[in-house]
């Protein structure tokens, strides 16, 4: 069976593939041929906290991007993608399961995905695919289930590498040892191992990757701080944000902070270049490479700092670009707003996955092919420890973006609404309430739609298999709480 309807270069010609090989950073052989009918590889890029903004192919003119700008430009770039939620642990289990964080359950940090839900790569792997990830966020451990359906899984070298001074000291860490927690070098060093394997083999792989480094603290290597703010000789070195308590710094401060995270974003721009420079190098025309975040990063825009506080545009904006050469429309930029969780639906389309279980989202291949994409509202979530019976909410399509709160659900309960029109207001600082009642009811309407059909999902895959309590180790629970997240509560409420 055929899969997705491709722009194919040259039609009937072989389609190149992987021979077995040694591949490593500046020495990937090349390819031999094999038949026609070989699915696709895919390469997933997860850049973490990388708001859209701060890119250069979505405006910014900064240059901390060459190299996504370069890909955006082969490919397809999603000008309005918004995250399922505004942090790590739910989001990322939503771009992988292409579930809202409301049916797949994990929204507390603490949880284990439930059994009955099967994810991007268990998905691939039954279709024959080899697949492999590496990720540098110790919240993507495999005892919360990220590792299903990857024949290899790292979640430990990268973190456990570059934080290795910090975690055998007992006093605190210099200022030395945290600027050590770099992990983008060993994520691409770990990733192009992986696909030393995958090009051992035999068949289409699945790459998931996660860079971390753009997550606080904001200590990239020094030349990427001169870079963007050379003459600063303020308190702020990029590992003190959390003592902020949230709140912004003075604006010197603040556009120091800003210029160490736009360091960062430089950084792991580098990084991805030597990483997709090494799969072109084994397999650039039966790649398909997307490139998304899990969420954005606030910088006192509405009072606060860091991510996971809200559902505002600085949290939600994420990056989707997708680069497939000869699959894919290039140059394309498309302007209706789509969710991260939406990959899974697409590549559900574009492999194509056989049978799969229910899921959310929908399939972008038709923006892919260079077709109109239907509008449709993309809902978003702040899921968050010690916050989860207060629900905070966010729907937005092509011009509105509608705010809830609402304890339980928005059917049962007045929910507090605020309606933003991001045409004349983008960063969300000015709610309309009275002039565009159509708009927020049509808005409030799909809400309604998504969260009673959510909670009918909800039902159904804990019906077959709960969510149950994670249980990660020792070192991953130590790493976990290092980055500022907690472990070890029971799933279901957040507590707190
Ligand atoms: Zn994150």
């Amino acid at each position: 069976m055929r899969g997705f309807p491709l722009l194919r270069a040259s039609s009937g010609a072989p389609v190149l593939f992987l021979a077995a090989a040694t591949v490593a950073l500046g020495t990937a052989p090349r390819v031999a041929c094999a038949a026609d009918d070989r699915p696709p590889n895919v390469v997933l890029v997860v850049i973490d906290t990388l708001r859209s903004d701060h890119l250069g192919c979505y405006g910014y003119e900064r240059g901390t991007s060459p190299f996504i700008d370069e890909l955006a430009a082969e490919g397809v770039l999603f000008e309005h993608c918004y995250s399922a939620a505004s942090w790590t642990f739910p989001a990322c289990m939503s771009i992988l399961s292409g579930l809202l964080p409301i049916v797949h359950g994990c929204e507390c940090g603490t949880e284990r995905l439930s059994e009955a839900i099967v994810t991007l790569p268990q998905y691939l792997a039954r279709q024959g695919y080899y697949c492999a990830g590496v990720v540098s966020n110790p919240h993507l451990d495999r005892a919360f289930g990220f590792a299903r359906g990857f024949h290899d899984y790292d979640d430990r070298t990268a973190f456990v590498q570059a934080s290795a001074g910090l975690f055998r000291a007992d006093a605190a860490p210099t200022h030395e040892q945290v600027n050590d927690i770099v992990t983008g070098n060993v994520v691409t060093q770990r990733a192009v191992s992986l696909l030393g394997n995958a090009v051992k083999r035999d068949q289409p792989f699945f790459l998931f990757v996660l860079y971390f480094d753009p997550h606080d603290s904001y200590v990239p290597p020094a030349r990427y701080v001169e870079r963007f703010d050379k003459g600063y000789d303020g308190p702020m070195d990029g590992t003190n944000v959390a003592a902020l308590r949230g709140r912004p710094p003075a604006k010197r401060d603040l556009e120091h902070l800003v210029a160490r995270y736009d360091g960062e974003i430089a950084y792991v721009d580098d990084q991805l270049r030597r990483l997709v420079e090494a799969v072109d190098r084994v397999a650039r025309d039966e790649t398909i490479t997307i490139v998304v975040s899990d969420h954005g990063e606030a910088f006192g825009e509405h009072g606060h700092m860091l991510h996971g506080n809200g559902v505002h545009r600085e949290e939600m904006w994420t990056p989707m670009i997708w680069r497939a050469p000869g699959r894919i429309a290039s140059g394309r930029r498309v302007r209706e707003p789509v969710s991260n969780l939406d990959v899974l639906a697409t590549l559900a389309e574009m492999v194509p996955i056989r049978n799969p279980r229910p899921y959310q989202g929908r399939s972008l291949a038709p923006a892919l092919r260079g077709d109109p994409l239907a509008p449709a509202p993309v809902l978003g979530l702040r899921s968050r420890p010690a916050v989860a019976t207060m629900r905070h909410v966010v729907v937005a399509d092509d011009r509105f973006r509608l705010h809830a709160r609402f304890e339980h659900s928005p059917l049962a309960e007045g929910a507090v609404n605020q309606l933003f029109d991001i045409a004349k207001d983008p960063w969300e600082r000015n709610p309309i309430v009275d002039r565009h009642q159509t708009s927020a009811l049509r808005m409030r309407r799909a809400l309604d739609e998504t969260w009673r059909a959510s909670a009918r999902l909800y039902e159904q895959y804990q019906s077959e298999a709960p969510t149950t309590a994670a249980r990660p180790d020792k070192v991953a629970r130590r790493h976990i709480e290092s980055v500022g997240y907690m472990a070890g509560r029971l799933p279901g409420r957040c507590g707190g």
